[in-house]
């Protein structure tokens, strides 16, 4: 699998490759896309980006869009 989600990069201090499994929210725009917010582990800024969902994460957010039961889920989600 291509590591495309895992390149996000600081606007305030040009940190790069900030690790969106350490995001401090994220919002699932729909699937494997979600709104992540991190914290630069460099300079505490917030970074907010669209990012495809990492498959590590995938679960967990399906789990998580459930759980909430908000809509957040493919409909034909099982
Ligand atoms: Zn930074």
């Amino acid at each position: 699998m291509a590591d495309y989600g895992k390149m996000m990069v600081c606007p305030a201090c040009g940190m790069r490759d900030l690790d969106l499994q350490s995001y401090a929210s994220l919002l699932v725009l729909r699937s494997h896309v979600g709104l992540f917010t991190l914290e630069c582990p460099s300079c505490q800024a917030k970074v907010t980006s669209i990012q495809a969902i990492p498959t590590e994460l995938d679960a967990t957010v399906s789990e998580a869009a459930k759980k909430l039961n908000a809509g957040m889920g493919c409909p034909r989600s099982h």
